[in-house]
C-alpha cells in the first residue's frame, strides 16, 4: 500500500470538568488514513469520533499519542509550523448553517481561508470563489447570495467548496451529511466520491449511520466510549465484522428488505459514562459474551486477518497484537 497520509497513535484526550472529575472522549486510538481512499469512523453519540476528528485538525491537542503527517510528527506544531500544515488537512463541519458567518456572502465565505494563505484582490477572490461552486455544482450566480437563503444541501455543499479553497489533501467530513435529508446526503455523497475520484483526496467521513459510511468508505473503524473496538475493509462488513458491538450495530441497522417481523435485538445495559471509564474492555457492561476477566483486562487489538483488527478478548488467542 502507498505511504500513510496521515496517522494517529495512542491518541488520548481527556477533559477536566468543573466538579474535578475527568471526562476521557479518546483512549488510546490509532488509525491510518492512505491517499485517495475513504475511512470511515462510526459509533453511537458520544463515542469520541467529533474529538478524534478536532485532533486529527490540530483544532485540539491530544493529552498523550502522536499524530502524522506524511510520516513527520506533527502532534506539537505550533505558530508558523502549524499554519503551514493547515492547508493539507480541512474540515466539513455538521451543521451547514452554523458554519458560515451570516453576513457574509457566498463569494467571501468560500473563499475566506484564502486570506491567510494567498495575497488575493477582491476581483480575484470572486473568480476563485466561481471556480470552487463548480467544483461543487452549485450555480456561478450563487456567488453575491447569502447562506441562509439556499437550501441545506447547498449550504453543505458550500461547506465542502470552502474545505477545497485551499486544496487540500484530506478532508475530515464530522457528520457532513447528518443533518440533511436521506435524497440530500445521497447527492452530497456523490459530490464526494467524484472530488476522491478528480483529485485522490484521502477522506475520513464520521458519521453514526452504519450503512451509509459502509456503502462510502473503503474501510472502516468502529468506536465505542473512546476506543477503536474494530477495523476492517467496508466490503467485508457484514460478512467478517467479529466484535460483539459492531455485530449488535449491524443487527439493528434497518433496510428497505427488512421483514417487518424481524425482531430487533437491542443492547441490553446501560452506555457507561465517559467520566466513569469501566476497567477492563470497556464493552463489558453491555456485551452478551461477557467473560469474568473481561471488567478486569483491556483487550489487546489483535490482527485477525489482512487489513482486520479487533480488541476483544474472544480473539485474543488467534493472531498477534498489533504492534508486536
Ligand atoms: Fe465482550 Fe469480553 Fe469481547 Fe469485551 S472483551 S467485547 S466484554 S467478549
Amino acid at each position: 500500500m502507498s505511504e500513510c497520509i496521515l496517522e494517529g497513535r495512542g491518541l488520548t484526550r481527556r477533559y477536566r470538568r468543573p466538579d474535578g472529575r475527568t471526562l476521557t472522549a479518546c483512549h488510546r486510538v490509532g488509525l491510518q488514513l492512505f491517499p485517495g481512499e475513504t475511512l470511515g469512523v462510526v459509533g453511537e453519540s458520544g463515542c469520541g469520533k467529533s474529538t478524534l476528528v478536532r485532533m486529527l485538525a490540530q483544532l485540539e491537542r491530544p493529552d498523550e499519542g502522536e499524530l502524522l503527517f506524511r510520516g513527520e510528527e506533527i502532534t506539537g506544531l505550533k505558530g508558523e509550523a502549524l499554519r503551514r500544515y493547515r492547508p493539507h488537512v480541512q474540515m466539513v463541519f455538521q451543521d451547514p448553517a452554523g458554519a458560515f458567518f451570516p453576513r457574509m456572502r457566498v463569494w467571501d465565505a468560500v473563499t475566506e481561508p484564502l486570506r491567510n494563505f494567498q495575497p488575493l484582490s477582491r476581483a480575484q477572490r470572486r473568480e476563485q470563489a466561481a471556480r470552487l461552486l463548480e467544483r461543487v455544482e452549485l450555480p456561478a450566480d450563487f456567488l453575491d447570495r447569502y447562506p441562509h437563503s439556499m437550501s441545506g444541501g447547498q449550504r453543505q455543499r458550500l461547506g465542502i467548496a470552502r474545505a477545497l479553497a485551499l486544496e487540500p489533501e484530506v478532508l475530515l467530513c464530522d457528520e457532513a451529511t447528518s443533518a440533511l435529508d436521506v435524497s440530500t446526503q445521497a447527492q452530497l455523497v456523490e459530490l464526494l466520491v467524484s472530488l476522491q475520484k478528480k483529485q485522490n483526496l484521502s477522506i475520513l467521513f464520521v458519521c453514526h449511520d452504519l450503512a451509509l459510511v459502509q456503502s462510502l468508505s473503503h474501510r472502516m473503524i468502529v468506536m465505542y466510549l473512546g476506543t477503536v473496538v474494530e477495523s476492517l475493509p467496508s466490503a467485508h462488513l457484514a460478512a467478517d465484522a467479529l466484535h460483539p458491538y459492531t455485530r449488535a450495530l449491524l443487527e439493528a441497522v434497518f433496510s428497505l428488505h427488512t421483514p417487518p417481523d424481524k425482531a430487533v435485538a437491542p443492547l441490553s445495559g446501560e452506555v457507561p459514562s465517559p467520566i466513569h471509564r469501566p476497567r477492563g474492555c470497556p464493552f463489558h457492561t453491555r456485551c452478551p459474551h461477557c467473560m469474568e476477566h473481561c471488567a478486569q483486562e483491556e483487550p489487546p487489538t489483535i490482527s485477525v486477518a489482512p487489513g482486520h483488527t479487533v480488541a476483544c478478548h474472544l480473539y485474543s488467542g488467534t493472531s498477534r497484537s498489533e504492534g508486536e
